[in-house]
């Protein structure tokens, strides 16, 4: 017998329409059937939204918000579900009530912990567990709602916490093998988990996706199919470049930094646990279930393309610590990288200056003013000797991460990135390539973020560009 996880997002639990689609899609795999869904597109952001009113003390706009929330999952339900849904409509109710409660106390409070946000947020996923369940169950199958705080153990990092796996690939198999065996489908919660004391954490945004390979590595089950919106991972976000092409094929590690650069079509850590044992993991299309999307491999197959793949992510601040003095310094990279652990900020890209006179690094855009004041009290001595001469700042800013294991020994793949931006006329304010040579990384004004895109996706994506033109500008 064979074991599948699918998993659908959030735009494949929205709407009758693609619920439909849903239980086609299940009801077309063989063998046992765990199904991982997301909370419906927009319910996450909303819940986020008024936890932050609530915290901020109103109370009518939180309300307000899961009023709406209660109203278009109950209106979901029955189209999607019809009659006899009384005892889910009632757990629905349920769900909102003790959600509500939590945003009124963070409403007294003024304050809104990590802890609080997670339970807040975790109505989002427990809700449409619930809705696919009795969707699925009107069309025949034996599907059963799963909370993946019984299954998926994890610290008590609130909002982003990691899981224990021994623990939970245990759980998961007591608590869904008797489902499996029984004939039914477990329909688990993403995203969410809890800690070992039972309290509700999440695994980060988008860690849906996650919550599916995790699972798919605890069941050792034979495949992981990621449902979406999209067919597959493409060559650039289709939203920016329209004539994104999806890839067949794409190893772990170029699929790993194409989600850390901004590829949200797949979460960050979500393929390894299914990759580690070997778990096909495919990003499919809901509402095109025929495509044949792409297929995560652990291993690059050459294919003779260059850069596979161009993402970007914005919202990001750059700072520049400058100073001739800084290379006589010794250590003094490393007291820069200590000061951005102490504040708790995650760099996103680090490049110095051969010169060794500056140091650049990027990190989310509202992190910048705390960080700039944490570096420059470390530095004071230096910036009154002149060593250094300032921390400055640029943003916002976007980077760009043109990503493809063929760039691996490719001469000239810089060259093409940058005359290729060059002739577009964007500026680019810092370039890093990662060690892998699997990418090439860089940063530009957030303004030009969709044309840098843009011009390097086309430089080695459109038919009349696969070779360099030896002119070294575009044909007309
Ligand atoms: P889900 O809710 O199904 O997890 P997400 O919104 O998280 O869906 O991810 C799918 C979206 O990712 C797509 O609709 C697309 O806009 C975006 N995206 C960004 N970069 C890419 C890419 N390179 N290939 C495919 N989709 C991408
Ligand atoms: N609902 C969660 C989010 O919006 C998790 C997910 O969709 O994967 O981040
Ligand atoms: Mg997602």
């Amino acid at each position: 017998m064979t074991t599948t996880v699918l998993k659908f997002g959030g735009t494949s639990v929205a709407t009758p329409e693609v619920l439909e689609r849903l239980a086609r899609i299940v009801a077309g795999v063989k063998g046992d059937r765990v199904v991982v869904v997301s909370a419906t597109a927009g319910t996450t952001n909303a819940l986020i939204g008024a936890a932050r009113a609530a915290a901020a003390g109103d109370v009518t706009g939180a309300e307000a918000t899961m009023a709406r929330l209660e109203t278009a999952h109950e209106e979901l339900l029955r189209k999607a579900a019809g009659a006899q849904t009384d005892d889910v409509s009632a757990t629905l109710r349920d769900l909102a009530q003790r959600t509500t409660a939590l945003l009124r106390s963070v409403a007294l409070l003024r304050e809104c912990s990590a802890r609080s946000q997670d339970a807040i947020a975790s109505f989002g996923e427990m809700a449409s567990s619930h809705l696919v369940a009795a969707a699925l169950r009107s069309r025949g199958i034996d599907a059963r709602p799963v909370s993946a705080t019984g299954i998926v153990v994890t610290d008590d990092a609130f909002g982003n916490a990691a899981p224990a796996f021994e623990e939970t690939y245990a759980r998961a198999n007591e608590v869904l093998v008797p489902m499996l065996r029984a004939g039914g489908v477990p329909i688990v919660t993403g995203f969410i988990g809890a800690t070992g004391e039972g309290v509700t954490t999440t695994l980060g945004r988008g860690a849906s996706d996650y919550t599916a390979a995790i699972l798919a590595a605890a069941l050792r089950a034979d495949a992981c199919l990621i449902y979406t919106d999209v067919s597959g991972v493409m060559s650039a976000d289709p939203r920016i470049v329209p004539s994104a092409k999806p890839l067949p094929q794409l190893s772990y590690a170029e699929a790993a930094e194409l989600s850390y650069f901004g590829a949200k079509v797949l979460h960050p850590r979500a393929v390894l646990p299914a990759i580690e044992l070997g778990i096909p993991v495919r990003i499919l299309n809901t509402f095109a279930a025929d495509d044949p999307g792409t297929t995560i491999v652990s291993e690059a197959v050459a294919d003779g393309s260059v850069v596979k793949a161009t993402t970007s992510l914005g919202g990001l601040g750059l700072l520049t610590v400058q100073g001739a003095g800084m290379s006589g310094i010794p250590g003094f990279a490393a007291k820069v990288f200590d000061t951005t652990a102490a504040e708790g900020v995650s760099v996103l890209m680090i490049s110095q200056a051969s010169s060794e006179n500056s140091i650049c690094i990027v990190v989310p855009a509202e992190t910048v003013d705390r960080l700039k004041g944490a570096l420059e009290r470390m530095l004071a001595k230096e910036l009154a000797h002149h060593d250094v001469e300032r921390v400055a700042v640029e943003r916002p800013i976007a980077v760009v991460a043109a990503v493809g294991d063929g760039m691996r020994g490719t001469p000239g793949v810089a060259a093409r990135v940058f005359g290729a931006l060059g002739r577009l006329g964007v500026n680019v304010v810092a370039i890093a390539q990662g060690s892998s040579e699997l990418n090439i990384s860089f940063c530009v004004a957030e303004a030009d973020q969709a044309k840098a895109v843009r011009a390097v996706h086309d430089e080695f994506h459109s038919s009349r560009a696969t070779q360099p033109s030896a002119s070294g500008t575009l044909a007309p």
